[in-house]
């Protein structure tokens, strides 16, 4: 089965002008858990990618400024088998705290370059007669990049047992042209191979 992802677009979501719909109709705080909430740094509503499902339909329909977008995320290449390779394709837990465990939490910062160069597109060309909005035309989000051990993907479908760093990366999200933390460190490596140092 095909998973979600909830973007939230920054620019739509006014908590200050809500009534925090997403939050009270979360099904998944509605039973205890926690589903939508808001983040503590940006102020605005966010939700984990590992919680994210179907049922959160009703928080985007709910959310009077339309700033909720559940995006499916494609099955990598399914049909074919899982391809388990260093330094992102991991056989289980073990070695993949073995080969990312000391990064875990981290972001690639091309991320924040990308929405910094959002912003300010946006703050150049929004214009009431224009409305620009490159951010939710960006389909990755922070905690989507985050580095964590999560399960499923690598070429095989998302029960496949494999571990990869991110819920999102370049090879399932068209529109997230980040490569992550743990891909970045490798492409490093290799390329100081040819420094000269
Ligand atoms: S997503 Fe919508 S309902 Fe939720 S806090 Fe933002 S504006 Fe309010």
């Amino acid at each position: 089965m095909s998973k979600r992802i909830a973007i939230v677009d920054n620019y739509k979501c006014d908590p200050t002008r809500c009534a925090h719909e997403c939050i009270k109709f979360d099904p998944i705080n509605r039973s205890g858990g926690e589903g939508f909430r808001l983040d503590e740094e940006s102020g605005k509503a966010t939700i984990g990618p590992e919680v994210t499902s179907d049922a959160h339909q009703i928080c985007a329909k709910k959310c009077p400024f339309e700033a909720i977008k559940l995006v499916r995320l494609p099955q990598e290449a399914s049909g074919k088998p899982t391809l388990f390779q260093f330094p992102n394709c991991a056989k289980n837990l073990t070695q993949a705290q073995d080969w990312w465990g000391d990064i875990i939490g981290q972001v690639d910062s091309t991320y924040y370059d990308l929405q910094s160069s959002a912003d300010d597109f946006y703050q150049r060309y929004n214009t009431s007669d224009n409305i620009v909005n490159v951010r939710a035309l960006a389909l990755c989000n922070e905690e989507g990049l985050r580095i964590n051990y999560t399960k499923g993907g690598c070429y095989g479908d998302s029960s496949a047992d494999v571990i990869r760093p991110s819920e999102q990366s370049l090879m399932n999200l068209m529109n997230c042209p980040v490569m992550g933390s743990v891909n970045r460190r490798r492409a490093e490596q290799v390329l100081a191979l040819f420094s000269g140092d």
